[in-house]
């Protein structure tokens, strides 16, 4: 993605925009742009489908978004490829809503910037300083989406292949200076979109937690969802902010509520849930004070509580299954070992792991667990009977194997 024509083709045409030369450039791109279009055939131009001779430059003449380099036409924001004869492509990207995220994220970084480096030196460095820092945000970038530890950038090994495979690789600084300097940014323009695009007009839930740092001072997780799936459809929820208290009680509460919701510009109206925990601070948060100013509101405390419960009645038929999972669990290792290898034997295609631990926390681990031996139960019958056949049996080997009879009964 680094080395790609595309990235690099996207910082030169956002280094032209930012160059503030560009104006001069665009108008005579429009002029001749203009000249094409009045020789060429007027029915063409109102077939949105159809395939023009008019050339990617002209196309970035006319819209805003997108730049040429080498001949193509690149959108500015999402830096992707467009097939710049057709003008019908061009005007459904910019409705996408992919392309309008990307730009409010690309317009934030922008503005950050300017904000960032106010003085005339910094505002009349040169195109390449410009595409060297561009390269270090969307570095940084990849490494926060793909949820990497920042120090791996300085890993010989990520830092021998950006050599090798990246051009300018040298203006990819360490992790210090990336957290310095480029993280705020980065953070500032996540923050932009969330309020200008992600919560923006949205029914949302909010949820409310506390808990404490290594210093034992409260801190305060005020978290939204969307209450509608994402583009992967899920419903995710967003970290608004983490706020650190000397103390915590109910107007504490309601006030950081009040006040983070202001600040993402969430309107009263569209919290539709206030989920905390059942301490009675939480409680008294909504009674005495949010309830009021969030008319559609209602307060759910001790969801995942409830949840628990819900999941341990619907485990409870299943007495043998938990029974043998959770005998499963304690093999010996080097039974699991050779657990691990009767796998591989079976099938060299799947990857041989052991059984998830059932009660690893959260209710979701037990039907993780349950999904796994429902798959492979078939193999642990062979295994267990392989291992009883070579004299391994053990107590715990023969009520699995009863175990194992039932299951199959
Ligand atoms: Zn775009």
């Amino acid at each position: 993605m680094l080395g790609g024509g595309a990235t690099i083709g996207n910082m030169i045409g956002e280094a032209a925009i930012a160059g503030g030369s560009d104006l001069d450039l665009r108008s005579a791109e429009m002029e001749c742009f203009l000249a094409n279009k009045t020789n060429s055939s007027s029915n063409n131009n109102n077939n949105p489908g159809h395939r023009s001779r008019i050339s990617a430059r002209e196309r970035a003449a006319v819209f805003k978004d997108f730049h040429e380099a080498e001949g193509k036409l690149f959108c500015t924001s999402c830096n992707i490829i467009l097939d710049h004869t057709r003008r019908s492509t061009i005007t459904d990207h910019l409705k996408s809503k992919k392309h309008l995220k990307r730009k409010v994220e690309y317009e934030a970084r922008r503005e950050n910037r300017k904000q960032r480096m106010p003085t005339p030196s910094v505002e009349h460095q040169t195109g390449a300083q410009e595409v060297k820092r561009e390269l270090a945000y969307e570095f940084l970038r990849m490494f926060l989406e793909a949820s990497l530890p920042l120090e791996k950038a300085d890993h010989p090994s990520v830092r021998g292949f950006l050599m090798h495979h990246v051009n300018d690789a040298s203006s990819i600084p360490p992790s210090d200076q990336l957290c310095r300097i480029y993280f705020p940014s980065v953070y500032d323009s996540e923050k932009r979109l969330l309020k200008t695009v992600t919560l923006a007009g949205k029914k949302i839930a909010l949820i409310v937690d506390e808990s404490w740092d290594a210093d034992y001072r409260f801190i305060l997780n005020v978290l939204a969802a969307p209450l509608e799936k994402d583009v992967a459809g899920r419903i995710r929820p967003y970290l608004l902010d983490t706020i650190f208290l000397k103390s915590i009680d109910h107007g504490i509460v309601a006030r950081s509520v009040v006040t983070v919701i202001s600040e993402y510009n969430i309107a009263f109206e569209n919290v539709y849930f206030f989920t905390t925990d059942n301490a009675a601070y939480m409680k008294k948060a909504f009674s005495a004070g949010l309830k009021v100013l969030l008319p559609n509101c209602i307060h759910i405390t001790r969801l995942t509580h409830v949840l628990d419960l819900i999941m341990g009645q619907l485990q409870s038929p299943f007495q043998l299954t938990t029974t043998f999972m959770s005998i499963f669990r304690k093999l010996p290792s080097k039974r699991k070992g050779r657990y691990l290898d009767h796998l591989r034997q079976c099938n060299p295609a799947m990857r041989a792991s052991v059984p998830p631990d059932p009660f690893a926390g959260g209710w979701s681990s037990y039907f993780r667990a349950a999904v796994y031996h429902r798959d492979h139960v078939k193999h642990q019958a062979a295994f267990l009977q392989k291992e009883m056949d070579q004299g391994f049996a053990c107590e715990t080997m023969e009520r699995l194997w009863v175990g194992i009879i039932i299951i199959k009964l």
